[in-house]
């Protein structure tokens, strides 16, 4: 089982929604403390709050705990203290997530890797075929269904691990770090796309990087974490307008709100 898969298995019952999210909002991080087995304390009182088809970006260095949030925000991993508090509680299948490495089953086609998780939830093939090759479509790889893993490209794989994390139809995406082994031109074509079906889908988005300037195209607000154990330092608002285009990359705005971040990074 790729770990893609596992974690829309174990998205639902594994989060919690105590107290409804009310005046909180949608999905509120209260209070979040995670300390592992080993003793390695990794995140100390994490505080933020997320809006209903709001894009968020954690900005932070390295080790200081985006990973392990992300996955305590799926319920792929529980805090040691604190709540992860939905004002809706997601469903299985309703938080997608996205790792770093596409994760694709290599002996399975594009099709069979994003019907996994319909597959795994029991799902007819036809229905699966419909649903994945939907999918395939919306990340720009119509037709790509019967090509298998090792003839696409590494953005042509990334894409196939968001349709899988899409085919579901889940509200929420996670993504960690997808696109830092990508080239630059591609990146900017998958930002874009995500962009846009962020827009168009209404997803909640969080979004785990080491840009700045990817956290700044794409990001409604950036929340910027502190070296380990990690918290939020600061919530940086990005009042730009989106979808955001290319020319965005030029403006002053964009070059001044990098500027502001790369500093609150550094301040830590
Ligand atoms: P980031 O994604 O920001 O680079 P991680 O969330 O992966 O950081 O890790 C935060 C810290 O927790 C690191 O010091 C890492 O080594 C440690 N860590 C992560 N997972 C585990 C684990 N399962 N057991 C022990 N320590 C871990
Ligand atoms: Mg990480």
């Amino acid at each position: 089982m790729t770990e893609a898969v596992a974690a829309d298995a174990a998205a639902g019952p594994s989060v919690t929604a105590p107290d409804g999210g009310g005046a909180g909002g949608w999905l509120r991080l209260a209070g979040i403390h995670k300390q592992f087995d080993d003793g390695t304390a990794a995140l100390s009182g994490v505080e933020l709050t997320v809006a209903r088809g709001e894009f968020v970006s954690l900005l932070g260095p390295s080790g200081c705990g985006k990973s392990t949030l992300l996955r305590l925000i799926a319920g792929l991993d529980t805090p040691s203290a604190g709540q992860v508090i939905w004002q809706e509680p997601p469903k299985k299948g309703d938080i997608g997530f996205v790792f770093q490495e596409p994760t694709l089953l290599p002996w399975a086609t594009a099709g069979q890797n994003v019907a996994l998780p319909l597959r795994l939830a029991g799902h007819g093939a036809a229905a699966r075929r419909e649903q994945a090759g939907a999918a395939l479509a919306a990340v720009g790889l119509e037709g790509f269904s019967r090509h298998y893993p090792h003839s696409l490209s590494g953005g042509m794989k990334m894409r196939v691990a968001i349709a899988r994390a899409l085919v579901t139809a889940p509200p929420v995406l996670l993504l960690d770090e997808p696109f830092a082994a990508l080239d630059e031109m591609t990146r900017h074509e998958l930002n874009d796309d995500l962009q846009q079906l962020a827009v168009n889908r209404g997803l909640t988005v969080i979004f785990v990087t080491h840009s700045v300037a990817e956290a700044v195209y794409l990001s409604r607000r950036i929340a910027i974490m502190s070296a380990r154990p990690g918290r939020i330092s600061k919530v940086i608002p990005v009042d730009f307008p989106a979808p955001r285009a290319s020319g965005f990359r030029h403006q002053a705005e964009f070059g001044k709100l990098c500027a502001e971040i790369s500093a609150a990074l550094r301040a830590g």
